[in-house]
């Protein structure tokens, strides 16, 4: 018998085990060791798909965010299906290139770019950089006429709009450190345009992310189709215009608006605006990634208390840093359910801090040595994951075509003791 996941596609029960694309996790959980990160490539591929199908007969680049996981195997899937990628470090841009990624689709973000990071995507010929501030723009310049180049530039505008999500992923309202401010952007592009380093090309937002409704984007677009017309006016011409990612996924009966719902809207209103017919960028990340990937744990204690249960598991906030940082919600599923009732307990990891839980007042019926699926790990997991306590990182399976793949081995101590030296 088979059980679907509601919003995990690709993620089921078969005969009361939990499977990615038919595979038992538990047969992965023996071979590869927990905790484990396993990806379903098809997840990942129907959620593109979405987004392709919304801007079908459209030009649009899809740009992956892949600062979501950055994982070479996990890149390479969205390289081998024509994405661009969205990065935010040199270090990103490597990724990229080592991944068979084309540096011609690949744009900069980020607030911080220095400029050895901005010489090497020069060098490596990348499509474009998202200028961030009129500071930035004055180093852009100096570094490409270093090199004898126009650096093709992208201004990120902040539309002052509430994507209405959590604070720390808010990222379009006036107080956020990101973009230029919607009224001194017209002035910057005008600067930007007579700098001989630079090549003005399009025109960037991103407001936030796991934004779950339609309306932050419709203002966003708004705003920036003002400035484009502005811009335009003013005799700039805007040859893209990128609406950034932040489309939000079902962690906990979230209702996110699918892919192609959303872009049927927003290009009605390019529509209605007459901007329809122009090249658009997007730079999803976590909708791409974020419900393909689950984390398999091992529970190693329970221990009952007078005010709370614990059920005490090998994985822990170096791998899974949203809740400690967010205090993001991950559901947690048994990868066999017992029959029976359960408990009221928290799902904590090893590490010396009570910032250190997975899930918070959890019904669970479980015993020690039982494996668990943390949900919706795909996104921002991995990619945020740390060494802290001196704890490897965890392996990760990437499974395509009911063969797993191992695309990053677990981290020895060995790994972790390379780069230090005893006085
Ligand atoms: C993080 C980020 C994205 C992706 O955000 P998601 O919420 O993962 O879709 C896109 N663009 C920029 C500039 C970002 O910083």
């Amino acid at each position: 018998m088979t059980a679907q996941l509601p919003g995990h596609p690709h993620i089921a029960y078969v005969d009361n085990a939990l499977c990615v694309e038919g595979l038992p996790l538990a047969d992965l959980a023996r071979t590869h060791g927990t905790p484990l990160f396993v990806y379903s490539q098809q997840s990942m591929l129907d959620a593109l798909a979405a987004y392709q199908r919304g801007f079908a007969g459209r030009k649009a680049q899809i740009c992956y965010a892949m600062k979501a996981n950055s994982s070479l195997g996990v890149l390479q899937v969205f390289a081998k299906a024509g994405c661009g990628f969205d990065i935010v470090s040199g270090g990103e841009l490597e990724r990229v290139l080592a991944a068979g990624g084309d540096a011609a689709k690949v744009i900069f973000s980020g607030v911080g770019k220095s400029r050895a990071e901005m010489k090497r995507a020069l060098q490596v010929g990348i499509g474009c950089f998202n200028v961030e501030s009129e500071a930035e723009i004055d180093v852009l310049n100096e570094v490409a006429l270093g090199l004898g180049v126009r650096a093709p530039i992208s201004i990120r505008v902040n539309p002052n709009v509430d994507a209405q999500t959590h604070p720390y992923i808010s990222t379009g309202l006036k107080g956020n450190k990101f973009g230029i401010a919607h009224e001194r952007t017209l002035q910057t592009y005008q600067r930007a345009a007579q700098l001989p380093g630079l090549k003005v090309v399009g025109i960037d937002c991103h407001i936030g992310s796991q934004i779950t409704s339609e309306g932050p984007y419709l203002d966003a677009m708004d705003r920036v189709l003002d400035l484009v017309q502005a811009i335009e006016a003013a005799g700039v011409p805007i040859h893209h215009i990128d609406f950034g990612g932040g489309l939000g996924i079902n962690y906990n009966g979230d209702t996110p608006p699918a892919a192609d719902t959303l872009w049927a809207k927003l290009l009605a209103k390019l529509d209605a605006r007459g901007y329809g017919e122009r090249q658009f960028m997007i730079e999803p990340g976590r909708s791409l990634v974020g419900n393909a990937g689950v984390c398999v744990t091992e529970v190693l204690y329970l221990k009952p208390g007078e005010q709370k249960n614990f059920c005490i598991v090998d994985a822990a906030m170096n791998d899974l840093p949203r809740p400690a940082m967010y205090e993001a919600f991950h559901q947690i599923v048994p990868l066999s359910p017992r029959a029976g009732k359960g408990e009221v307990m928290d799902v904590v990891g090893p590490i010396c801090e009570s910032g250190d839980w997975l899930g918070r007042d959890r019904d669970l019926n479980v015993h020690s040595g039982d494996l668990l699926a943390v949900l919706s790990a795909g996104a921002y997991c991995m990619s945020m994951s740390s060494n802290y306590n001196t704890r490897g990182r965890a392996a990760e399976v990437l499974v395509s075509g009911g063969k797993a793949h191992v695309i990053r081995q677990r981290d020895t101590v060995a790994d972790q003791l390379r780069n230090e030296q005893l006085v």
